[in-house]
């Protein structure tokens, strides 16, 4: 195949539904820009039991639905191969979302089969980058299981979060993630949530990255991997002129669960108690009052409302006061499809 890999903006699918299920919020890392909040999503690990009812909540027999088991680190709850293969019978895909170190021996547990994608994270191409960010010694960690995964037949995805700290080293992740074998490139945008929105103590306050800098690094990058074989996604960010504003929480079905029993339809939303959906005895209860989905239907020039009203430092605005950007739903997402 020839020609210069496109990039596509994946549109949301009527009756689509991703649920993202966070088992725990403990994890053996720190890493700097980490977004858990147990005083928001309790700190509980949630037991087996509990774990198979809250996902019959969600899963639906006439049509497959995508399921993310996250932490924290997922990889620490013990049953974690049970969860798998139930929610597989559940006619979940399943992907885990891990920092790499794979607990419990998860490899020997679970097989391909059953976890339709094992996901790692790293933030650097080379331990220099990355552990600085994730912790010392993580890099080799993660790499290495990461190979152990591949020779093992699972399907594997990396996700990368930019920031200020590691956008300039981003052009040298796909060389490394056709070597590891890596089928799938997840790059995210660090969001001015948990840590990266306080003061450092070196002074550097803020790891966002411009918009014009995401613009010209990004879609290169994705390009290049692609190249090499790699499906990437990564979030739109900005749309373009011509393109509409949906809000995923009108258009879509994404239920983001944790421990504590809140389940949101919008991730911008967690640091904050305004979830749509409450899990009290085993039932999903919506809650009435002033909460996430009573501002997923407000129609605003920047875009996203939340974005707005949560994280206003993304948005300039022209000096007219109109927006140079609109800002897409986070959940929306660009993808470049392998080239071979
Ligand atoms: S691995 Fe994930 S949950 Fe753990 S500290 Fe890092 S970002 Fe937070
Ligand atoms: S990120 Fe914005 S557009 Fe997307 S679900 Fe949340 S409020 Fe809606």
């Amino acid at each position: 195949m020839s020609g210069a890999p496109l990039a596509r903006t994946v549109g949301f699918q009527p009756g689509e539904r991703n649920v993202f299920f966070h088992l725990l919020t403990a994890c053996n890392l720190s890493c700097r820009h980490c977004y858990i909040n147990p005083t928001q999503h309790g700190t509980a690990t949630l037991p087996l039991a509990t774990v198979l009812q809250w996902l019959k909540l969600f899963a639906r027999a006439e049509r497959q639905t995508t399921l993310i088991l996250l932490g924290g680190e997922p990889t620490l709850h013990p049953q974690l191969a049970a969860i798998i293969k139930a929610a597989k019978s559940m006619r979940y895909a399943v992907t885990v979302d891990s920092n790499g170190y794979l607990f419990h021996d998860l490899l020997d547990r679970v097989t391909p089969k059953e976890l339709d994608y094992l996901s790692f994270s790293l933030d650097g191409p080379e331990a220099p980058v990355n552990d600085p960010i994730r912790g010392q010694g993580v890099f080799t960690v993660c790499t290495e299981n990461i190979r152990r995964a591949v020779a093992l037949g699972f399907n594997t995805s990396l996700i990368y979060t930019v920031s200020a700290l590691n956008i300039d080293h981003l052009h040298r992740m796909p060389p490394l993630l056709a070597d590891l074998g890596v089928r799938r490139f997840f790059i995210q945008v660090i969001g001015l949530r948990g840590n990266p929105a306080v003061q450092q103590p070196d002074g550097a306050s803020n790891w966002q990255v411009e918009p014009q800098r995401w613009l010209a690094v990004v879609p290169q990058v994705a390009e290049a991997a692609a190249r090499l074989g790699i499906h990437v996604v990564y979030p739109k960010v900005y749309l373009d002129r011509e393109e509409p504003f949906q809000c995923a929480g009108m258009v879509a079905e994404n239920f983001f669960i944790f421990p504590n029993g809140r389940v949101y339809q919008c991730p911008l939303c967690e640091d904050h108690p305004i979830h749509s959906y409450q899990i009290e005895d085993n039932r999903l209860v919506h809650r009435d009052g002033l909460n996430e989905d009573r501002f997923f239907p407000l129609t605003i020039p920047e875009g996203c409302v939340m974005n707005r009203l949560l994280q206003p430092d993304n948005i300039a605005y022209q000096p007219d006061g109109t927006p140079v950007h609109r800002i897409s739903c986070c959940l929306l997402k660009q993808e470049v499809l392998p080239l071979i």
